[in-house]
């Protein structure tokens, strides 16, 4: 059985030296009530660097020299848990390890005839609920509205910019790459997209992709990015603010543009997201969701990476953003 341990805080940008790889024989056997899992797909995420520090958020930090965990599709290879056969394949929060012994608390049977097995930590998964609840929940859109998504390229931004789209808004993506962007418009369906690493002025490329101004942002990345999407805000504007990778590996508080005079002048509204907070409209958001992914009405990209000795490589790749969708590893 092979682990993957966090063996340091990473000071500013996680590197490989801040995880431990560790194998060794294991005989695993399951009492009753337990069943095994094999891994096959291991989603990697930039909220996981939040957990690798030590300040406390909305999930408690990992421990180290302990498993680092994170949402994982697995095979039941062994079953003594009425509720799961072997042979069924499941998603959860598991650890980063080839195999494992658990109590099937948390488990959520999938069905690859339904879905690829990946998609359920995509579309189907986390990203497709984040997407889509964070949008209609606090972005509170209107069809004719504007939307600007940042990391509109990525898992979740790639996700809202369609959802966008279903829903009647003009849809402007913010991406790293002139790829990415291509891909915005002719694969995800946005109106039209900007890419922040080549554009100088981001206030007036925003200004001449929205016009009528921005009524939504679904905010993924913060930072400088932000700051030129708030200077093009509309009057009862909604600011949804996903994530904010661009400060994830900071070792400073950054000082940046106070938005506070903008939310003023146009009585606009920003709140914080976090996905968990909605959990009683999953069931009715996955139901939403694999309708339209069976309608042809929404698409998804991966990234996929192969080798369980590659998940911290994949997982340190998302801040230099050499994922289009969604970053899964292959065990
Ligand atoms: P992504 O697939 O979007 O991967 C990360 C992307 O971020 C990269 O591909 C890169 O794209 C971009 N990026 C990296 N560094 C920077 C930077 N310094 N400035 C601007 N962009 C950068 O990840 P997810 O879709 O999984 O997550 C997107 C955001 O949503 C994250 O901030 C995450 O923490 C958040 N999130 C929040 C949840 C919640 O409940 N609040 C739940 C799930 C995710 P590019 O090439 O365009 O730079």
């Amino acid at each position: 059985t092979k682990t993957i341990l966090l063996k340091n805080r990473p000071k500013g940008t996680p590197t490989i030296a801040d995880f431990e790889f560790v194998t060794e024989e294991t005989n695993l056997t399951i009492a009753n009530g337990e069943l095994l899992l094999e891994t096959l797909y291991v989603s990697v995420d930039p909220y996981l660097r939040g957990r690798m520090s030590e300040a406390k958020s909305y999930v408690p930090p990992f421990e180290l020299n302990k498993p680092i965990h994170s949402g994982v599709i697995a095979k039941v290879t062994a079953s003594k848990n009425e509720q799961f056969k072997e042979g069924d394949y499941v998603s959860g929060m598991l650890d980063w390890k080839t195999q494992q012994v658990s109590t099937g608390e948390g488990l959520l049977k999938v069905d690859p005839s339904k879905a690829p097995l990946s998609a359920y930590l995509g579309i189907l998964g986390m990203t497709g609920l984040t997407a889509y609840l964070g949008l209609t929940q606090i972005g509170k859109p209107v069809a004719g509205e504007t939307l600007v998504v940042s990391g509109a390229a990525g898992a979740v931004g790639s996700v809202v910019g369609q959802i966008g789209k279903i829903l009647g808004l003009r849809v402007i993506g913010i991406a790293g790459t002139d790829e990415k962007v291509e891909m915005l418009t002719s694969k995800f369906g946005f109106d039209a997209g900007i890419n922040y690493n080549t554009t100088e002025n981001m206030v007036a490329a925003i200004q001449q992709a929205a016009p009528d101004g921005v009524d939504i942002y679904y905010d993924n990345v913060g930072g400088t990015i932000s700051d030129a999407v708030l200077f093009n805000i509309n009057k009862f504007a909604r600011m949804v603010i996903c994530g904010a990778i661009s400060a994830y590996n900071n070792t400073e508080l950054p000082k940046g543009l106070s938005v506070q005079p903008f939310l003023v002048k146009k009585s606009a509204l920003m709140q914080g997201f976090i996905v968990s907070n909605y959990a009683e409209k999953f069931p009715e958001t996955m139901k939403q969701l694999s309708g339209w992914l069976a309608e042809d009405k929404l698409t998804y990209t991966e990234t996929v990476v192969e080798g369980f000795d590659n998940i911290p490589t994949a997982f340190i790749d998302l801040f230099e953003g050499k994922n289009t969708g969604k970053m899964i590893v292959k065990i």
